[in-house]
């Protein structure tokens, strides 16, 4: 059978993206094949009356020069490397009573800490050592630091419990669990201290002009490169013969043949729907229907008239009604609005043009399950919705209905829809037992292998820039070996 690829990728988002550009780095043929018209998948945009909405977008770590981000992209070859701009504060976690900016320096961080909690200053020291001890830890896999040792199948509950009391300080220390929606007391301690270390330690980052710039960059510098992206391109089957991955067929029944199969789309699609039970090691299946998704997202885009902020908010927020983290996790799973974390972020505080002047975009988030109780789909609750969403942010912009330019919601259905993510999911949730269980780049089966968020390192701009990479390393080099 010829074969005119060495490599079809399914699915052009930036874990897709990054991979196909290090493939073509490495000398190969690679062809994307994307079911939207446009690249991006989470990271894609709409345009509305002048607002260029972002709709997965509310900041990045991992970002910083030298680290693994921008390193995984020049070593793909993207040239020039994009900007990110480092946001001072990092965030801002708004509680009813007080806002805590982080700064961008974790020696301000600790400072300000320690001085509204002044009985925990031990604890604060400790606690920021063992979660950077973790994070470097992570580094270093798959060597098993004594700290991965002892954590790796902890929750975050456990290392706030070590250093700290107050419930105040551990709620702040939490303060991202807002976008993971799954509180300490279940979150892997891995995963929460990496999010802290990082952005702690190396800051917060906003893409300079929007993530649309980096899309728009990996894409032109795949077609530039010689590789192919077809869109409006929907694959429907993974090909196996003889055991082996060979290539893929598309809505209208063309068949493509390449020597490698790379999937960046949902992880349980690939394996059930594409390739099939039969083709899958029993042991495999067991494992993956032990992996739950993580939740979804209910979002809120808005375009507002004026340049006025209040004074406590920055580019990314989180708000907090209190400090029972236990409490607002069963808002979350009822879809409370009122009682549970959401964020806010207003990119146009980084990246003014996405907005025409004297305007701002407002971006909420809520975590949110795929379905709420009773519920069977979202078309009929998605206005409502929406309309409180809105009324709980004007508890911190007080007058915000009124500044609406434009408006556009997106439910969890609008997710499934545009990136085919399971459940309108971003990946495996963060439990101990789902960062241990989820699949490896490398799939079960032969010739295939897996990129994005769905495999390691996991979520984010930043874990599917990474796993782009690493899975394009891999398949290059088995490439060489098993043409
Ligand atoms: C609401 C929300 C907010 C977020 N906020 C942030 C944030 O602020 N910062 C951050 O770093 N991360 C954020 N993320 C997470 C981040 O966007 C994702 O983890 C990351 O972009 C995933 O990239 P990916 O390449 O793994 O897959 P995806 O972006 O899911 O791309 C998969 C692609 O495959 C295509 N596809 C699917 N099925 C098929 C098929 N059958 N045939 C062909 N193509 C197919 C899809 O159309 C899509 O283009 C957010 C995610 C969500 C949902």
């Amino acid at each position: 059978m010829k074969k005119k690829y060495d490599v079809v990728i399914i699915g052009a988002g930036l874990g897709g993206l990054t991979c196909a550009l290090g493939l073509i780095k490495k000398g190969l043929r690679v062809r994307l094949f994307e079911k939207e018209p446009k690249a991006g998948g989470c990271q894609a945009y709409f345009k509305r009356r002048g607002f260029y909405f972002e709709s997965c977008m509310h900041s990045v770590a991992e970002t910083y020069a030298g680290g693994p981000v921008l390193n995984a992209l020049s070593a793909v070859g993207l040239d020039p490397l994009p900007d990110f701009v480092r946001l001072d504060p990092s965030f801002c976690f708004i509680f009813p009573d007080k806002t805590y900016a982080v700064p961008p320096a974790v020696s301000d961080y600790k400072t300000m800490l320690k001085s509204e909690f002044p009985d925990e200053s031990q604890g604060i020291e400790r606690i920021f050592d063992t979660m950077t001890e973790i994070y470097e830890g992570l580094g270093r896999l798959p060597e098993i630091t004594p700290k991965i040792a002892r954590y790796g199948g902890s929750v975050f509950q456990e290392i706030l419990d070590e250093s700290l009391a107050h419930p105040r300080l551990k709620a702040v220390i939490s303060g991202f669990w807002g976008y993971l929606g799954l509180p300490p007391s279940k979150t892997s301690a891995l995963i929460l201290s990496a999010f802290n270390a990082s952005i702690c330690n190396h800051g917060n980052y906003f893409p300079a002009g929007g993530i649309t710039v980096l899309v728009d960059q990996l894409k032109d510098a795949v077609i530039k490169k010689g590789g192919e992206i077809s869109f409006k391109s929907k694959v429907e089957k993974i090909l196996i013969r003889d055991g082996r991955a060979c290539g893929i067929r598309v809505a209208g029944g063309d068949e493509i043949f390449a020597h490698r199969v790379v999937s960046n789309i949902d992880a349980t699609a690939t394996f059930f729907q594409m390739v099939g039970e039969e083709y899958l090691p029993a042991d495999f299946i067991s494992r993956m229907r032990r992996l739950a998704p993580t939740l979804s997202a209910f979002s809120v885009y808005l375009g507002i008239e004026g340049k006025d902020l209040p004074q406590n908010v920055c580019v990314a927020n989180l708000v907090y009604p209190g400090d029972d983290l236990e409490k607002q996790y069963e808002a979350v799973l009822k879809g409370d609005l009122e009682a549970m974390p959401w964020v806010v972020s207003i990119p146009t505080l980084a990246a003014p043009a996405l907005a025409p002047p004297d305007h701002h975009i407002l971006s909420l988030f809520a975590p949110i399950p795929y379905r709420l109780p009773g519920m069977t789909d979202w078309r009929e609750r998605k206005g409502e919705y929406a309309d409180r969403f809105i009324r709980v942010a004007e508890k911190i912009f007080p007058g915000l209905k009124k500044r609406i330019v434009v408006s556009e919601a997106a439910t969890p259905d609008t997710l499934v829809r545009y990136t085919g993510n399971r459940e309108g999911a971003l990946g495996w949730n963060y439990t101990p037992e789902s960062i241990a269980g989820r699949p490896e780049n490398k799939s079960p089966v032969s010739g295939l292998w897996l990129t994005g968020h769905w495999t390691v390192p996991g979520v984010g701009v930043h874990g599917a820039v990474q796993s782009g990479f690493i899975t394009s390393q891999a398949v290059a080099s088995d490439l060489t070996f098993q043409p």
